[in-house]
């Protein structure tokens, strides 16, 4: 049974609950320690944990109140609209694969779905995936990231102000707080959570800010070693653009905790939209040269695998071949030894961006841009082997086919375009300004469209 069918064969049983029941609501969990926020999974939007909550049971940090009253609705058949992204999907018909149909297949077990089909509403669960964030800290300020997720963000803004000439992603930042990790009670909550949750948790994923640059990445991955948890597969979100000394000692503790079965597994997940200059354009802090040699390190002294986090926004949609010649290039250079094991070591993931409008790949006009869209997809079937390890393969092409029809399909009103393309100008320009960079000769095929946008 291919990946697709498998998935296909869960929607029946979760059925049994609700048509529109998604188990990543329950077991599936993104936490910023510092700003005390959560969501499930990770595409709603996050909202505040009390720390009345917290106080009380830690596991508050994922089992919040307003969580609880999602779950109850998804039991009685409502669509949270938190989980736009995946009615959206599902809106274009029942053969396409949402997010939630995918995520239902891979986390149900029998037990996970009889508790949650006999057990209370309101029941507190351990999720079986965390994902969390300790603070901000971050060498990079990724033109779509948020200030609450970059302190290099944080203290541009600190410095020239919020983005005011625009509508959407102005990133004021008098309106949160982001708590020192060292002083921080939703830190301290977590620390208080772990020796409970850590029981049954399959995967705990560390995101940030750059984690190799928080303590309690280092701490975590300390304890792992002397409190080993040989069910636990542990994964990290690195930009991987921090110094080589990080990434030698990142090698070394992954190294170890995999090669003493201290943890189940280890991977690496890494973000780039596409390749060259335009990739250094949209992750400002990025370095290509010292991101080739960390990712080359790694892949010659692990045997791990990395997953590129590949957010299909409107910069990517006139370049985005070059990454995917890159990834063919890796998986060439990089395989599982002995060669017979049948996944990849280079993997990607291409979700497509939501927000901020400026950035959002539906606002170009259709007629000049859909042909780099279907040339994309071209260029992955004709390279798509589900027998090589050197090839796309068919989830790959079929999750990249979702993002062409989403956008074949969406048409935002005149006022909701005029208002994008407003921005896109607006917010280029006076990202060029404090940052020093060329829009137009960084991306000569969206030029024309930049300028038309100053018209809007
Ligand atoms: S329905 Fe979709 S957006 Fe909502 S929790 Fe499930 S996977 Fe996430």
């Amino acid at each position: 049974m291919n990946n697709v069918d498998k998935i296909k064969k869960f929607i029946p049983i979760m059925n049994e609950i609700s048509p529109t029941f998604c188990m990543a609501k329950w077991h599936h969990t993104t936490i910023y320690l510092q700003t005390g926020e959560t969501h499930s999974c990770y595409h709603p939007r996050p909202h505040k944990i009390p720390l009345n909550e917290i106080e009380i049971d830690p596991s508050a940090l994922h089992n919040t109140s307003q969580k609880k009253h999602e779950r109850l609705e998804m039991l009685n058949g409502g669509k949270p609209s938190g989980c736009q992204y995946c009615w959206n999907i599902e809106d274009l018909g029942e053969d396409y694969v949402s997010d939630r149909k995918e995520r239902n297949a891979a986390i149900h077990t029998p037990e996970r779905f009889e508790q949650i089909k006999t057990g209370p509403w309101d029941q507190n669960i351990n999720p079986e995936y965390i994902e969390i964030s300790f603070g901000n800290e971050c060498n990079f300020k990724c033109g779509y990231c948020h200030p609450k997720h970059s302190s290099s963000y944080h203290k541009e803004i600190k410095d020239f102000g919020p983005y005011t000439t625009v509508k959407n992603h102005r990133n004021d930042i008098d309106w949160f707080k982001v708590y020192e990790e060292d002083t921080n009670p939703y830190v301290e909550a977590w620390w208080r959570w772990w020796p409970e949750v850590s029981k049954t948790l399959n995967i705990l994923r560390i995101t940030g800010g750059e984690p190799l640059l928080q303590k309690s990445t280092w701490r975590l991955l300390e304890d792992l070693d002397k409190n080993p948890l040989p069910n636990l597969e542990l994964n990290i979100n690195s930009n991987f653009g921090v110094k080589p000394l990080l990434i030698d000692r990142l090698i070394f503790r992954a190294n170890r905790l995999v090669a003493d079965k201290k943890i189940k597994d280890f991977k690496i997940f890494t973000s780039m939209d596409t390749w060259g200059k335009p990739a250094e354009y949209i992750r400002t802090g990025l370095d290509l040269e010292l991101w080739e040699r960390n990712f080359h390190q790694y892949m010659k002294d692990t045997g791990l695998p990395l997953t590129f986090m590949i957010t299909f926004n409107i910069l990517t949609v006139t370049n985005f071949q070059r990454l995917l010649e890159k990834i063919l290039e890796w998986r060439k250079m990089y395989q599982f030894k002995p060669r017979d094991e049948l996944y990849h070591r280079v993997r990607f993931d291409t979700p497509y961006l939501k927000e901020p409008l400026q950035y959002d790949m539906n606002i170009l006009p259709k007629e000049d841009f859909m042909p780099y869209m279907y040339s994309h997809l071209e260029f992955i079937k004709e390279n798509t082997d589900d027998s090589r390890l050197d090839k796309f393969s068919n989830l790959e092409y079929e999750k990249f086919r979702r993002v062409v029809d989403y956008m074949e399909t969406t048409v935002y009103s005149n006022e909701k375009l005029k208002e994008g393309r407003k921005d896109f100008y607006n917010w280029f320009t006076e990202y060029d300004h404090r940052r020093g960079t060329n829009f137009n000769l960084t991306f000569p095929g969206l030029a024309r469209f930049y300028r038309t946008c100053n018209h809007e």
